[in-house]
């Protein structure tokens, strides 16, 4: 008996660069002009279905409907903390799950006026390096986003909330430089003359320090925003509470950051949590200022974000948040210093959509505080 099954597509057609979809356009006999079109309508004119795509004669799209899927994620959810910050858990097709948080305000190191709208992105689903500190971590690795997957973040949040997206950090589920190919195509893309959809001086990537990676990016041409997470400003705390600098030590991890700075000229950013009694002595604070003071740099402290609720094992350092009072003390302290030291506010409290919480949202629906829904 003849099998009739339609056996769904399952690359996303925005995994192509412009490149390739010219390549791919032109090996099935195509004009190398119906790249453009397609290209248009997928990020110009943000169709929904290929049937939208009216400039493309019917066979075209019936064909690409047949290899391709035009949006990688299937389902999303969003919950809106009193903020204004919306995370987004964003289920892909093959059954994965991520989460992005866009976030209305602008931090205090920005002069500009102008409002921003950030939308912190995931990378990977889950995380294989493990910080004790990080919900994502919890979760354990599963696999990569694909460049298309990343881009659909993006695409989704500005389609269901109707808001244009004006920065992009990669500070999501995941580590960047472990998914750095499909990061940079995603980038490329995104900052793509026909596509526009963000000027790439506005992207952020966020690494708890993969030398090679980041010696790899510091080549990449146009540069790229570069945060590392730095957290400890000594080799044994780093250690214990970041798994990955025990292959990579801080003084590795400054080489890095140098170099980044001298092939970039892109100050680096350092980000700092801010933990009760373990990283926030004076003596930190000197060696913290000692760390970055080798090149233009600045820093981000950040208020810790507890995850008891992802139920860790103990671990050796018991880490708990420091107060706003020891958080502003040591801001002042870096200052004093002469350290470009700055607080990252927190966004999204009430919704767990902060940084590094981004991991057991939908298991714990019922406990969330924000308002919370389905929409399509
Ligand atoms: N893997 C990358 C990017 C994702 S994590 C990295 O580690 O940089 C993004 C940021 O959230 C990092 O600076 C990370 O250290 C921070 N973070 C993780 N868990 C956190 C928590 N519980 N509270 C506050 N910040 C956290
Ligand atoms: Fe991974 Fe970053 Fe979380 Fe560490 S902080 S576990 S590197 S996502």
């Amino acid at each position: 008996m003849e099998n009739t099954t339609q056996i769904k597509p399952s690359k996303c057609i925005k995994d192509f660069s412009y490149e390739e979809l010219k390549s791919f356009i032109q090996e099935i006999g195509e004009p190398a002009y119906r790249a453009d079109q397609i290209y248009t309508d997928i990020y110009s004119n943000r169709r929904n279905s290929f049937d939208e795509f009216k400039t493309i004669p019917l066979n075209l799209r019936n064909k690409l409907s047949e290899e391709f899927i035009l949006n990688s994620i299937t389902n999303h959810h969003a919950q809106y903390s009193s903020d204004g910050t919306i995370k987004f858990l964003f289920d892909y097709a093959n059954g994965s799950s991520v989460e992005s948080v866009m976030i209305p305000k602008s931090d205090e190191e920005y002069e500009d006026t102008m409002k921003r709208m950030t939308l912190c992105v995931s990378s990977q689903v889950g995380c294989a390096l493990d910080c004790s500190f990080c919900a994502t971590g919890k979760l354990k690795f599963t696999r990569n986003l694909t460049a298309g997957e990343i881009i659909d973040q993006v695409l989704n949040v500005e389609r269901i909330s109707n808001i244009k997206i004006s920065n992009i950090v990669f500070m999501g589920m995941g580590e960047p430089l472990m998914n750095l190919d499909n990061v940079l195509k995603a980038i490329d893309i995104l900052t793509n003359q026909k596509a526009m959809i963000i000027s790439r001086k506005r992207i952020t990537i966020s690494t708890s320090g993969i030398i090679p990676k980041m010696n790899e990016l510091a080549e990449v041409k146009p540069p790229i925003k570069l945060a590392v997470s730095l957290h400890a400003t000594t080799q044994d705390l780093r250690k214990e509470i970041m798994p990955i600098a025990q292959k990579w030590d801080l003084s590795s991890l400054r080489a890095a950051c140098e170099n980044y700075y001298r092939k970039t000229k892109i100050p680096v950013t350092f980000e700092y949590i801010l933990f009760d009694g373990i990283n926030n002595t004076d003596y930190d604070a000197n060696r913290l200022a000692k760390f970055v003071r080798a090149f233009p740099s600045k820093i981000n402290i950040i208020q810790f974000h507890d995850i008891s609720f992802t139920n860790p094992v103990p671990q050796k350092v018991d880490l708990s948040p420091a107060s706003m009072e020891q958080i502003d003390k040591f801001v002042d302290k870096l200052r004093s210093l002469g350290v470009n030291a700055f607080l990252r506010t927190s966004s999204g409290f009430d919704i767990d959509a902060a940084c590094g919480q981004l991991a057991f949202s939908k298991k714990n629906d019922e406990t969330d505080n924000g308002k919370s829904g389905l929409i399509k």
